[in-house]
């Protein structure tokens, strides 16, 4: 296997279906990647999350530099080996978490200075020793460290954070070229920045270019600008980008907003929406979300979803669910949560499907209609 080869397939407007290939495996694009955070996809076992579709998924580096600390994970042997997952990991660059949940951040041109939000120890968060502790990590796909701040700002502090992002970019790809047994058969992304405006999009997608990654993420979306507000942004982002390479939308979401990214040239996608609703009782299905813990579900004989192939909607009711996640049951998480990562590889899988075969929009506009459907 290469170290990072991108081969896009089949085109159907602006929709690509590709596969990346890496020392770890093959990821079929537009990929979804169940996020990982503490070494753990929540409450699923690693061979039933790949049972699910996943070809890679994601690790939080600011989650994982606190406990149990990238050192030790690489005394270990890496996190693959420690959490027994073989195939690609991308992980995040910490910046999102320690910008959004430690606490007295202080931010430098050198990096962000913060205190940890579990026991208050200070650490130092910057462009290299983000790319060193995904080393340690063992990470297939690296992302570069960048300055994150609300869409709300004015574009004078949008700009500067975008231009400082990307000499943070510059930085990054150092720090990771520096690691050169690593670098050897990891990848790196960089991250666009430049919030709501098209200038300042174009400014930081050139940037990037000019310093040069494997693949591309558009960052600073998602953080609640409204779908309308970040679909306005994505008719425009990713055509900037170098369309030989993936194009990643981090943090990205509901099911509906996977289609529409996908409709407008998006390949990857991370969220923990599968995963987190299925600890809070809400399973995903092709007519609209669905809350279990609802009293019209306690004698309900049917399955989650009667189109979905998963196990958990071969096995049991709808009825069962609600009765483990009313009374607390641990296997309710469980199974609800292995439902909704099957409900998005499938969504995957099926939109991949359309783009080969040149009908994304048909089956696009079907899914919303049928996802938009009201139910309880
Ligand atoms: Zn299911």
């Amino acid at each position: 296997m290469p170290r990072f080869q991108f081969t896009i397939h089949a085109t159907d407007g602006k929709a690509r279906r590709g596969t990346i290939a890496m020392q770890r495996g093959e990821i079929r694009t537009p990929a979804f990647m169940p996020v990982g955070t503490a070494a753990t996809v929540k409450a699923v076992k690693p061979q039933d999350v790949r049972a699910s579709g996943a070809d890679i998924l994601l690790g939080n580096t600011y989650h994982l530099m606190l406990r149990p600390t990238a050192e030790r994970v690489a005394r270990l042997g890496g996190l693959h080996k420690f959490m027994g997952w073989d195939r690609p990991i991308l992980t995040d660059s910490g910046g999102y978490q320690v910008m959004s949940l430690s606490e007295l951040t202080k931010r430098s041109e050198e990096g962000v200075a913060f205190a940890s939000h579990l026991d208050g120890s200070r650490h130092m968060m910057s462009p290299e020793r983000s790319m060193e502790i995904q080393r340690l990590l063992g990470s297939d796909i690296v992302m570069a460290f960048d300055e994150l701040v609300p869409t709300t700002s004015t574009r004078d502090v949008q700009a500067k954070a975008m231009e400082r992002s990307m000499r943070w970019a510059k930085r990054s790809r150092a720090g990771f070229d520096s690691g050169e047994e690593h670098a050897a058969r990891a990848a790196l992304f960089g991250i666009q920045q430049g919030a709501l405006d098209e200038g300042l999009r174009k400014a930081s997608a050139d940037a990037l270019k000019d310093i040069g990654f494997d693949g591309y993420a558009v960052g600073g979306l998602a953080v609640g600008e409204g779908q309308e507000a970040m679909f306005g942004v994505l008719d425009y982002a990713p055509g900037q980008l170098d369309e030989a390479k993936p194009r990643y939308l981090m943090g990205v979401g509901k099911p509906d907003d996977i289609v529409g990214a996908v409709e407008r040239g998006i390949d990857m996608f991370d969220c923990v929406l599968p995963t987190r609703s299925g600890r809070t009782g809400q399973a995903f299905t092709r007519t609209g979300p669905i809350n279990i813990r609802n009293a019209k579900f306690a004698e309900d004989q049917g399955p989650l979803d009667p189109t979905c192939p998963c196990p958990v909607c071969g096995t049991w009711s709808r009825a069962y669910l609600h009765h483990l996640v009313r009374a607390g049951e641990i296997l309710g998480a469980m199974l609800m949560t292995e439902h909704n990562l099957w409900f998005y590889q499938t969504l995957m899988a099926d939109l991949r499907a359309a783009i080969e075969e040149q009908r994304l929009t048909a089956f696009a506009n079907d899914f919303r209609a049928k996802y938009q459907a009201k139910q309880g």
